[in-house]
């Protein structure tokens, strides 16, 4: 059977099931597969013409065991988890008119209209599968730079044995991703709002893993993160490049490029970890706003924490991609040691130097790229005006890439992930084609109706928000288990 193991190389092998439950390994590490499973050429031939919910059982099936989850099982969860979609094929690719070869996936129609939702949709329902089997509860605490919260949120509203507790930087998102999460009427769903972050995001996610730290405040609420330290996510993120690669090749061996507005590395962990099982794509374009610590990592061959810069993409304000610790583990021959001392190395000092081989192993098939915030709306209004397709400014970062780094691509087709809904980032959008009004295709129904609701949410202050948490999070708890 094959079990997961932690990066840093700490703890025993577990199942997938605990995988998935623990959300951390118990060192601290991130989940890893033992061993990666590949894809032949003739399988990836037989599922020329799956939709995407049958390639991703396919998929799920080389990382699961069926004595986990049978495969009547594992398609009922998989059935669930994207009903909600409002298109059929889950995540269309739409083709540019104007560039060769272009084809933009819309990774917007799930519920929450991000990428998020692709991944949490599986893992959230995945996740209470488990627990219903269990007869347990469980409280999923995440973190957000604006999009993990409310696909989080939606997806936990309601479940019979999950409470969720979803942490926003308050003013760094905007106010439609905000009401996502505070307009939920559900007793189960506890937005958070916090004030005074001096790293966004990165710093909520640094509170989070001092819960995890107090073992007894763990134990008692029974604590679990989504975020995408959770392997659930990354597994789930190969689907889309295997079933975007599948819907443009002319035959299957052919050579794509794939580029990735890229924030934490979850959603580009599982497209190189995709590509190591054998799924042909030649480059990889990372895709930066100005908070480049992934350019810089590809570039340079550094792992360096700067100050955060808010952009128009702020779901990409992020500051240390974690993800990247996964992915490269598998390109040190799994040496959890190197690991392990790169990470302790990152803490203390916020920066890492690769040596010259390492650096090449992990940087070979990607090109990478900084966006300025006046580009990225640049070629919003561009690409609007040229032929009416707008793109939010996560896409806008991704064509973007793609076009700085041309000259190092052949000619292959190129894939840009289109990650949210323009809808999501009215503002933005507005500032990049100079208008007051919106047009039609930056609205969306969801986003209007959530105008009209109520709100929910605690607000705190960054300053206190350790022990504030800590004790509303357990009166909640004691409130409703005794
Ligand atoms: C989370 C997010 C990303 C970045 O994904 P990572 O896995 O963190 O690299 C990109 N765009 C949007 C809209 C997102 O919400």
């Amino acid at each position: 059977m094959l079990q997961y193991v932690s990066n840093k190389g700490g703890g025993k092998p577990v199942d997938f099931e605990t995988a998935i439950l623990d959300g951390f390994a118990v060192d601290g590490g991130l989940y890893v597969p033992e061993t990666l499973p590949t894809f032949t050429t003739e399988q990836l031939t037989q599922w020329k013409d799956l939709s995407y919910t049958e390639i991703a059982f396919e998929i799920l099936s080389l990382f699961i065991d069926r004595s986990i989850i049978s495969a009547k099982e594992l398609k009922g969860v998989l059935h669930d988890a994207y009903a909600p979609f409002e298109k059929e094929e889950i995540i269309p690719l739409h083709k540019l008119t104007s560039r060769k070869e272009t084809y933009i996936m819309e990774l917007f129609y799930g519920p929450t209209i991000s990428f998020k939702d692709v991944g949490l949709a599986f893992l959230v329902n995945l996740v209470n599968f488990f627990l219903k089997r269990r007869n347990e509860r469980l409280t999923l605490v995440v973190a957000t730079t604006g999009d993990t919260g409310p696909a989080t949120a939606y997806f936990a509203a309601g479940k019979s044995n999950l409470d969720a507790w979803v942490l926003y930087p308050k003013e760094r998102i905007t106010e439609e991703q905000e009401r996502q999460m505070t307009t939920l009427p559900h007793h189960n769903i506890y937005p958070v709002g916090v004030s005074n972050c001096p790293d966004g995001g990165d710093d909520l996610d640094l509170v989070i893993s001092k819960m995890y730290k107090d073992t007894a405040f763990k134990e008692k609420l029974k604590l679990s993160s989504v975020n995408s330290i959770n392997w659930g996510r990354v597994l789930m993120q190969t689907v889309h490049y295997v079933y975007g690669y599948l819907q443009v090749v002319d035959s299957i061996g052919e050579e794509i490029n794939v580029s990735v507005p890229s924030g934490g590395f979850g959603n580009l962990c599982a497209g190189s970890l995709a590509r190591k099982m054998g799924l042909p794509i030649k480059n990889f374009i990372v895709a930066n706003n100005s908070n480049a610590c992934l350019h810089r990592i590809f570039s340079e061959g550094v792992f360096s924490k700067k100050d955060i810069i808010e952009t128009p993409s702020s779901a990409i304000d992020i500051l240390i991609p974690f993800n990247f610790w996964r992915y490269l583990y598998f390109c040190v021959d799994k040496d959890a040691q190197k690991i392990k001392n790169w990470m302790e190395e990152f803490q203390h000092s916020g920066l890492v130097t690769f040596d010259s081989e390492t650096y090449k192993s992990y940087s070979k098939g990607y090109l990478s790229n900084s966006a300025t915030d006046e580009e990225t709306l640049q070629i919003i209004k561009e690409i609007y005006t040229k032929e009416g397709y707008l793109l939010d400014p996560h896409g806008a970062v991704a064509v973007l890439a793609a076009d700085a780094v041309k000259n190092q691509l052949g000619n292959e087709k190129l894939i840009c992930l289109d990650t949210a809904h323009p809808a999501k980032f009215p503002e933005a959008i507005k500032t990049a084609l100079g208008t007051t009004e919106l047009p039609l295709a930056a609205t969306h129904y969801s986003i209007e109706a959530e105008r009209k609701r109520c709100e929910k949410v605690y607000l705190c202050n960054y300053s206190n928000l350790k022990e504030a948490l800590f004790e509303v999070m357990e009166t909640n708890w004691d409130l409703k288990n005794n």
